[in-house]
């Protein structure tokens, strides 16, 4: 079974964004427990935290389902020691504000070497952030979401991902979530039901579905293959339906949130209600 939903906003607080997925059909969401833009945030309310809890469980809402996304302006793998102290830092409040939440995931951007240290460096950098950040809180698993390639950001080659995993100490507490936009624009092409078949193998080979706690799903106003990362509602980039119709029969992908981050919020419930009836329609012979 597939557990479909969009990145909503937490306006008014995160109970609001579980309203707001209820709203639009979702069975999963994503959403910011803080401003993303910004570096600091008050601390959750306890009335915050749980009007959340008692909204994931009215509607049947479990952490497995949900997929926060910290701060964009997090690098995990600075090349500077007080940028990476600053990242670290605010990196650990979001863990522990999801713990809080009783969330168990967190879909972050590995980071970006900035050009002056080497990709290896930078890759194992961010495990070892992993590893300080694990250490000081219980339970949350870091989802290391791939990227488009942009600049010098890490993460966009299936294998940025295996070396991260690989020198993180608590493999349980490790896993990714792949973006459909950034995957196409960093060369893995979901274009026809084939391509996107081989793309998924690929990701089998080289991380294993073991790994895979969420997806994105978004179609691309960018290039195959352009390292630029524009996202564009589904059928209306290029990438095109077909791919998509593939992820939702797929059964690797089940029990995974699988989150829209399309340009169109107002689609969001026709995008969700096309890609359900896609897994329940017949497969082609
Ligand atoms: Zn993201
Ligand atoms: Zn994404």
């Amino acid at each position: 079974m597939k557990h479909i939903g969009a990145h909503v906003s937490a306006a008014g607080g995160p109970a609001k964004a579980i309203e707001r997925a209820v709203e639009i059909g979702a069975d999963a969401l994503a959403l910011f427990t803080k401003n993303q833009r910004r570096w600091h945030a008050k601390p959750l309310s306890e009335t915050a935290i749980a009007e959340f809890r008692e909204a994931c469980a009215h509607h049947g809402f479990g952490p497995g389902q949900i997929l926060p996304h910290d701060s964009y302006l997090i690098n995990l793998g600075h090349p500077e020691r007080d940028g990476l102290e600053k990242s670290r830092a605010a990196f650990l409040d979001e863990c522990r504000r999801c713990e809080q939440l009783g969330l168990t995931l967190l879909n972050f951007h590995p980071g970006s070497h900035l050009g002056r240290i080497s990709e290896d460096d930078c890759l194992a950098r961010i495990a070892e952030s992993i590893n300080w950040a694990h250490a000081q809180t219980e339970s949350v698993v870091a989802v290391i979401e791939n990227t488009a390639g942009q600049g010098t950001n890490l993460g966009h080659r299936f294998e940025h991902l295996a070396a991260i995993i690989e020198q993180v100490d608590d493999k349980s507490r490790v896993g990714v979530c792949i973006d459909t936009c950034h995957a196409f624009a960093a060369g893995y092409d979901l274009r026809s039901a084939q391509a996107t078949t081989a793309t998924l193998d690929e990701f089998g080979e080289v991380v294993g579905f073991d790994y895979l706690r969420g997806m994105h799903l978004n179609d691309a106003k960018s290039a195959f293959a352009s390292r630029v990362d524009r996202h564009h509602s589904l059928g209306h980039g290029n990438i095109g339906l077909e791919g998509f119709t593939t992820l939702m029969r797929d059964p690797r992908l089940d029990g995974i949130p699988l989150i829209l981050e399309t340009i169109e919020p107002a689609l969001w419930s026709e995008e969700i209600a096309w890609l359900r009836a896609q897994q329940a329609m017949p497969r082609p012979a």
